[in-house]
């Protein structure tokens, strides 16, 4: 049973420590979300397990950390000064500004202009007043602006800069430095996690669409040798499993083709992995939001970002670059722009999946209703809780405290004496630690403590010398 709505999580996550409302001493900010003591270790993990994933366990696949503010004509030939926009429409009556696409609109309302037409007939209404005295769409520039350095006039262009929205960029203006650096061929890949912004027209629903938030993207580059449409079906694949084997059900994610017409500029073909992220909506298509994309982006950008490529009167497309970013090929000893398919996942979108499809309540014998948070142990914030059963006696709370100096250095272990024994577990429970660790007045005598399951409560006895050994048995993923 998972979460049966976002609210849950919200309140959870604030209560032990995972996510707090942003500036809150100010009345918050809204759409911004800081990540507390837990927190920060779940999203730590989902990297590491992402990061491990593609960059350890495959060989065809480098990692980089590239810059958040690139130069401005990055986004001026990745076409993001001119294309990305989102529809902006103004509600009259309450002063609102809204997202065109993002109304309720009856569904073969694809195109702007369908949603015009829509607008002008005054069918479409403000979902926060009512009123259909709405604006026409009109194209709204989603990246934040900031300038460059001390002496830059209010509105110097030269001193014009943008926080990166993807960091997909950072990937293709440095293809190849990578590839000769590394020596590598193609078919390869470059992953990269790191910070993008957007200044999103309506953000909300908690983690799931904020201004600032985390991508990991990885761009797989390929010989131009036919159309890759279904290497996109392969890393869709690929994905599927992997967010199954975080511990998402296969029936709360869904794949979503999108249609041509809603398309980004680079992009041939993309598909959405969605999650259930509304399970309490009646109607079941209002359940689902984009959890990742999995985009077929041709030769798009290594293009654009290329010296060479003139256009049909010869004249170079791009005037200010100063590299070719194509590739050679020994064996055929071609020379071309490889083709590119970009799979691009939100840290926050998973770390909210995963949480709410973690969610689970169970009842103790007393009919008490209990909070679990059924994470993978890999990636739980705590892996271990070391609980004395009595703390007013100084043998086995210095037994206890050093049972969790030790298990330190291999995995991450907490020590916790504030609270009944009942009480104790419960808490772990909530924040989805998966071995709470009892050591008892046994303990002295026998050295021996008792570890018990998360999820079966059951109970074992095991030697304090086999404990770090037999937890990272049952930890790997
Ligand atoms: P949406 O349609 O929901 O705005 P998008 O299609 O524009 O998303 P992409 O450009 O494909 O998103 O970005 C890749 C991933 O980055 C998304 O699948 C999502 O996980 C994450 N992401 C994008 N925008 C946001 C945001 N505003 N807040 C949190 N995560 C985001």
């Amino acid at each position: 049973m998972p979460a049966p709505n976002i609210d849950t999580i919200v309140s959870l996550a604030k209560r032990r420590g995972f996510v707090f409302p942003s500036s809150e001493v100010y009345g918050g900010l809204g759409s911004a979300w800081d990540y507390g003591p837990l927190g920060v270790e779940l999203c730590n993990n989902v990297k590491q397990a992402w990061w491990r994933w593609l960059v350890y366990e495959r060989d065809d696949i480098e990692g980089i950390d590239s810059s958040i503010i690139l130069h401005r004509l990055v986004w001026k030939y990745s076409g993001h000064e001119a294309t990305f926009h989102d529809p902006l429409v103004d509600c009259r009556e309450c002063k609102s500004r809204l997202r065109a696409d993002k109304l309720d609109l009856p569904a073969d309302a694809v195109t702007e202009d369908d949603v015009s037409e829509l607008i002008r007939k005054k069918l479409v209404k403000c979902p926060n007043c009512g009123s259909n005295d709405l604006t026409e769409p009109r194209p709204f520039n989603m990246m934040f602006r900031t300038k460059l350095g001390a002496a830059a006039e209010e509105d110097d262009p030269t001193a014009l800069a943008y926080l990166r929205p993807e960091t997909a960029q950072g990937i293709f203006i440095n293809f190849l430095n990578v590839q000769t650096a590394m020596r590598r061929k193609i078919p390869f890949g470059i992953a990269q996690i790191g910070k993008s912004f957007r200044n999103e027209i309506t953000p909300g629903n908690f983690i799931l669409r904020t201004r600032e938030f985390e991508q990991m993207e990885m761009e797989y580059f390929v010989k131009p040798d036919a159309e890759h449409l279904n290497l996109v079906e392969e890393w869709v694949e690929l994905y599927m499993e992997w967010f199954v084997s975080l511990g998402l059900e296969r029936s709360n994610l869904q794949l979503h083709e999108v249609p041509q017409e809603e398309l980004a500029h680079y992009s041939k073909r993309t598909v959405d992995i969605m999650y259930r992220y509304f399970p309490e909506r009646d109607e079941e298509e209002r359940q689902w939001e984009e959890l990742m994309g999995i985009a077929y982006r041709t030769d798009f950008d290594l293009r654009s970002h290329s010296s060479k490529p003139v256009d049909a009167e010869g004249n170079r497309v791009n005037q200010d670059s100063t590299e070719d970013l194509s590739y050679f090929d020994e064996a055929t000893k071609q020379r071309f722009y490889p083709h590119v398919i970009e799979p691009a996942a939100g840290v926050n979108r998973t770390v909210l999946a995963l949480l709410m499809d973690a969610y689970s309540e169970k009842t103790n014998d007393k009919g008490e209703t209990r909070v679990i948070l059924k994470l993978s142990p890999q990636l739980s914030p705590i892996k271990a809780a070391i609980l004395p059963l009595a703390k007013n006696k100084p043998e086995i709370v210095g037994m206890a405290k050093a049972i969790k100096r030790s298990l330190q250095p291999v995995l991450r272990a907490v020590y916790d004496d504030t609270g009944g024994i009942g009480k104790l577990y419960a808490r772990q429970d909530e924040i989805g630690t998966p071995f709470c660790i009892t050591v008892d007045h046994q303990s002295l005598e026998d050295e021996a403590v008792t570890v018990r399951d998360r999820d079966t409560w059951e109970q074992e006895r095991v030697n304090i010398a086999d404990l770090a050994e037999h937890l990272q048995k049952r930890l790997k993923p």
